[in-house]
């Protein structure tokens, strides 16, 4: 299925004209969508009927909460036509900091801006998917943004819409309590509630 063709589908369940390019129209709608859209609007089949192997693998070191979206994620780009797996859950504060690390005291570019404790990856409420065809993974493809509308509908964040460095790969589960908390402060009340032991979605 082409992008266009694919827009064309969201367009007509949006109910906005089908012109098979996403505008502002297409946009307010998805957006309108995506803010009253959470996890109990699931059908069951997407939510909780495992996915491949190597994904669940990863989605068993995310939250609970979390679980069910990033499988259901993976339901839905399959019926559009998308394989993609879910390849990087959470990552410990130690396995952050040997990141960032990298093209800083170690070998090697850098790779994140991220300190530990400083990544949404540290508290499981985020994970990153690559787009495959066949066994062979694309690091780049047009897909990504697919995967991103499909993501956002059903209530996640997608990094594709980060101002400063886009992650199109990238998807996270804010909880609740953080919808009117900017990043930096999110993460601060996550690390808290990680070392008092609270629960995250709470
Ligand atoms: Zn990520």
């Amino acid at each position: 299925m082409r992008i266009e063709e694919m827009i064309a589908e969201v367009q007509q369940v949006l109910g906005v004209t089908v012109d098979g390019r996403a505008g502002p129209q297409t946009w307010a709608a998805i957006y309108a969508r995506l803010v009253s859209k959470r996890i109990d609007g699931l059908r069951p089949a997407e939510a909780l009927t495992p996915v491949d192997s190597r994904s669940e693998a990863q989605i068993a070191t995310l939250q609970a909460a979390v679980r069910p979206m990033a499988r259901a994620l993976v339901h839905k780009a399959a019926t559009a036509g998308i394989t993609i797996k879910v390849i990087s859950g959470l990552r410990s504060y130690a396995e952050q900091d040997a990141l960032y690390a990298k093209g800083r005291t170690q070998p090697g570019p850098i790779v994140t801006k991220a300190r530990a404790g400083h990544s949404n990856h540290n508290f499981g409420i985020a994970f990153d998917v690559g787009v495959f065809e066949g066994n062979r993974y694309l690091g780049d493809s047009p897909k990504y943004k697919a995967v991103g509308v499909l993501g956002m509908d059903l209530g996640l964040e997608w990094g594709g819409n980060w101002k400063t460095i886009i992650d199109q790969p990238h998807f996270q589960l804010r909880p609740a309590w953080a919808d009117d908390l900017t990043e930096r402060q999110m993460l601060a009340e996550l690390r808290t509630r990680t070392a008092a032991g609270a629960p995250l979605y709470a």
